[in-house]
């Protein structure tokens, strides 16, 4: 059975220059980067090689990546961390972040009784910046997290805004940017963030592995002991492999990024016309201006019981793809995301995710669409 795999929100094809860079430092590289020998010298010298080549094509300092197993601990560990180093009495996020931010928040809100205010969201799905300045006109010591690019809908954050506000009024500025780093420039020197976050696979790099940005100058604490590695706060033997694999796909998704991005952005705008064509009336989840060039989430006039048989349907057609975020697929809770921005009886209907990679073809979207019709 041909497949189609549609679902780059949730993770992506590894690059084959990515693989093979991988195996090279597997079967070459295997002394430990602790050790004080030539093996461990040569494989210290390969993470410190890819992390110079992760900070420059971000354009900050290489002694501000830490590697992490990827951005759930990345996130969990920066926003523990605002609260125990940094001493934020307060949260300012959103109902519509990933998971890996949502639940850290409301636990660590909870575990430390910390004021946690979520910004209100339009049905675009947009935040509502006027009730952020107010709230940061309030003068609380803050922590302020909203994520770059919604891995649901798609719809970006403006980081510069939101940043400068932030500083204007002296909070703390995470951003999860798990969806963008790898798919967007990035100048972190210039712009107003303090922590970010990425996650290799999400730009056709191996899972496991990730990093936080941690602006220079601010001091965070392990999240765990018993190590040197990553000067001590983040400890545990690295995988040499994966980090060299990560920083060969992001150098790999900058060189090509200008070419692919058009590419993705076309096969977007095809999905739209075809869908559209194929459907009537179509309603795009998330904000037409400002949706980001690789996600596509639709809303499908049928009829509200085959929303939960629709991926199933799909995937015994060997088409790939979601209807929230990953770890939700194949669950009957309506999303999180979607149940924040649209009316009840929307909710109900079919919404799909359809997020693409260089990998597509028009061919996977006119599959896709003769499955859809099939339905
Ligand atoms: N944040 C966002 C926006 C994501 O899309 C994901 C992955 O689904 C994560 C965080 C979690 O990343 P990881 O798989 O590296 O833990």
């Amino acid at each position: 059975m041909n497949t189609v795999y549609l679902d780059n929100a949730a993770t992506t094809q590894l690059r084959p220059e990515v693989v093979a860079e991988i195996a090279k430092v597997l079967s070459e590289d295997f002394g430990n980067p602790s050790s004080t020998h030539s093996f461990g010298r040569h494989a210290k010298g390969v993470i410190e090689t890819a992390r110079k080549s992760i900070a420059s094509n971000l354009g900050c300092l290489a002694q501000e990546i830490v590697f992490t197993s990827g951005a759930t601990e990345a996130n969990n560990w920066i926003i523990k961390s605002a609260i125990s180093d940094f001493k934020v009495e307060r949260i300012i996020t959103t109902k519509i972040e990933h998971h890996a931010v949502l639940e850290t928040v409301e636990h660590l809100g909870r575990e430390f009784s910390i004021d946690v205010q979520f910004l209100n969201i339009a049905n675009n799905g947009e935040v509502d910046l006027s009730q952020l300045e107010a709230l940061l006109a309030e003068n609380v010591p803050t922590l302020v997290t909203l994520m770059h690019v919604n891995n649901e809908v798609g719809t970006v954050l403006d980081l510069v805004k939101v940043g400068n506000l932030c500083r204007q009024y002296n909070a703390y500025f995470h951003s999860d940017t798990v969806q963008s780093i790898g798919k967007a420039e990035f100048d972190l020197k210039q712009l107003p963030i303090d922590f970010a976050v990425a996650s290799a696979h999400k730009f056709h790099g191996p899972k496991g592995i990730g990093f936080a940005y941690i602006r220079k100058g601010l001091i965070v604490n392990p999240m765990m002991f018993g190590g040197e590695q990553e000067k001590g706060i983040r400890p545990g033997t690295e995988g040499v492999h994966n980090i060299a694999g990560m920083a060969k796909a992001l150098e790999l998704s900058y060189s090509n990024l200008s070419d692919e991005r058009s590419y993705i952005a076309g096969l977007k705008a095809y999905a739209v016309t075809s869908l559209t064509k194929a459907f009537g009336e179509i309603k795009v989840n998330g904000s037409a201006e400002n949706g980001f060039y690789n996600i596509l989430n639709v809303c499908l006039p049928m009829e509200e019981q085959k929303a939960l048989m629709i991926l199933f349907n799909l995937d015994m057609r060997g088409i790939a793809l979601s209807r929230g975020s990953a770890c939700q697929s194949g669950s009957a809770k309506p999303s999180h995301v979607l149940a924040e921005m649209l009316a009840d009886e929307d909710i109900r209907k079919p919404s799909l995710r359809i997020s693409f990679s260089h990998y597509n073809s028009k061919a996977d979207i006119d599959v896709l669409i003769e499955a859809l019709k099939t339905i």
